[in-house]
């Protein structure tokens, strides 16, 4: 008997060609789109709700249908004016990888089902080691499906390297401005509320360090065990960097785990700027890096390195007897001894074929392109009458808000004035531009990260914002 999901060659080529076809346009035609998608879910409904078929539609037929109805309600994160939270730059090479890997379905867990795809984990991972000054040889790294995934292997690791088995006084401490997937992180790993300390952050959003080292100290004196900081390099929503010596210093003294969650901003040591940024940051224990944001690779991979890859193996392993054959040499990684996941998607083939492919001066070009872009942006801003900034460009993210001179606001009207103008751009779909709130107040907020984004692209969408805000304004008076 065929297998009922074989398909002849030559429909194979035309289905495979035609989804090429189809990507290739998208990469070419994308800045004419408009990257904002908005659909409620009785309208989805409507589209997509049915039970399993049980008798099968032509795959072409299936095709124009995704084509027509899925793709276009979903936003495009990669758009040049997609402004808005991480967007995903992505790029083609790493799309055609992805085709590759998914096209083999290759197993990424064991050295003995595929050593080409563990040794490019090693080798890609290596990569990044020298990159952020780990060491090579000591040190080891692993991809996850995100950053998210990142800071739950990092904590879990940080956990049991310093706790072991007892964690019941174990305290964590991370600032404000951490990022939610590590507050998700610590739930998981179900840690009580009084073990979890958030530091307030001073004027400038990082760590404040006085009241850091209070709570460290205060809570040695009631008996409990500090184990882990987690610092940000580059936090999600101004880029800021805490002070990642003075936290490095802190946790040597205070035999404190160090991790660095660098999921966005990590990346800037591609450029010079950054690198001065981000001093300290060999210094931790953990990193977290996300390939899928600013190292321009489509979802979904995300990156932990460790100083010592045997921290990742010595929380990790676990031996069922299905897996006894898998025991090798033990130079040959088994990845599957390093995370959470067994079966593993191959995603260290995309950062392998699209550094190899374009070289690293592309990824470094990029990257400083957007912090200069961004530093552009402030400029821009600080020239015109209209605009203040709040948060001033720090690793391609800027905060700013529409708070005209010579017009008298209350905190109240421009908080107001900022969220319309944002939600107006929104609906316009012209671009994605969503506020923050810092500090109290209402702002909107850029992160170029895209290298297709241009100052003109910036430029149209402060002009639009412009014209926003006087219509509003004039509404208001009425
Ligand atoms: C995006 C982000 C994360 C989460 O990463 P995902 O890839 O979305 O899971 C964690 N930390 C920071 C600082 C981030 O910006």
């Amino acid at each position: 008997m065929k297998s009922p999901f074989e398909l002849s060659k030559e429909e194979m080529q035309s289905y495979g060609y035609k989804i090429v076809d189809i990507i290739v346009n998208h990469y070419i035609n994308e800045n004419e789109k408009k990257p904002v998608t908005k659909a409620s879910r009785k309208e989805m409904d409507t589209l997509f709700l049915q039970e399993a078929p049980e008798n099968g539609t032509s795959s072409n037929e299936v095709l124009d249908f995704v084509m027509e109805n899925v793709i276009p309600n979903s936003a495009m994160s990669s758009h040049p004016k997609s402004f808005s939270f991480v967007p995903g730059p992505s790029n083609f090479i790493s799309t055609m990888a992805d085709s590759l890997a998914t096209g083999f379905n290759i197993f990424s867990g064991g050295w003995i089902i595929s050593p080409a795809a563990a040794e490019l984990e090693i080798v890609t991972t290596n990569w990044l080691l020298k990159m952020f000054n780990f060491p090579v040889v000591a040190g080891g790294g692993i991809f996850t499906s995100g950053g998210s995934m990142a800071n739950l292997t990092a904590l879990v690791t940080a956990r049991r390297i310093k706790c072991g088995e007892d964690f019941s006084k174990a305290v964590i401490y991370l600032s404000d401005q951490a990022h939610s997937s590590n507050i998700k992180a610590i739930r998981v790993l179900g840690f009580k509320k009084e073990q979890v300390k958030i530091i307030p952050t001073d004027i400038e959003f990082k760590f404040s360090i006085n009241k850091l080292k209070n709570e460290i100290a205060k809570d040695r004196l009631n008996g409990k065990q500090p184990f882990c900081i987690i610092a940000t390099a580059g936090t999600t929503n101004t880029g800021t960097v805490d002070p990642l010596h003075t936290i490095a210093d802190i946790c040597e003294k205070e035999n404190l785990w160090m991790h660095v969650d660098g999921a966005y901003g990590a990346a800037a040591i591609l450029s010079k700027k950054g690198s001065r940024t981000l001093k300290g940051i060999e210094r931790a224990d953990s990193l977290t890096v996300d390939p899928h944001k600013w190292f321009f690779q489509p979802y979904e991979i995300g990156c932990l390195l460790v100083k010592d890859k045997s921290w990742l193996s010595n929380t990790f392993s676990e031996k069922p007897e299905y897996l006894r054959d898998t025991e090798g040499n033990e130079s040959e990684i088994n990845f599957f001894d390093y995370g959470i996941q067994l079966t593993r998607r191959f995603r260290a083939l995309k950062l392998y074929m699209s550094i190899k492919t374009y070289g690293l001066n592309a990824f470094k070009k990029a990257v400083s392109y957007n912090i200069n872009l961004t530093e552009k942006t402030e400029d821009l801003l600080r020239k015109s009458k209209n605009w203040e900034i709040v948060s001033p460009a720090t690793l391609a993210i800027i905060n700013f808000r529409y708070n005209p001179l010579n017009v008298h606001l209350t905190e109240k009207e421009l908080d107001a004035l900022n969220q319309e103008i944002s939600s107006r751009v929104v609906a316009s779909k012209e671009a994605l531009l969503v506020t923050t709130v810092l500090q109290n107040q209402v702002v909107i907020r850029m992160c170029l990260i895209n290298p297709k984004t241009t100052i003109q692209h910036i430029k149209d969408t402060l002009n639009q914002c412009n014209t926003f805000a006087k219509e509003v304004l004039l509404e208001w008076k009425k």
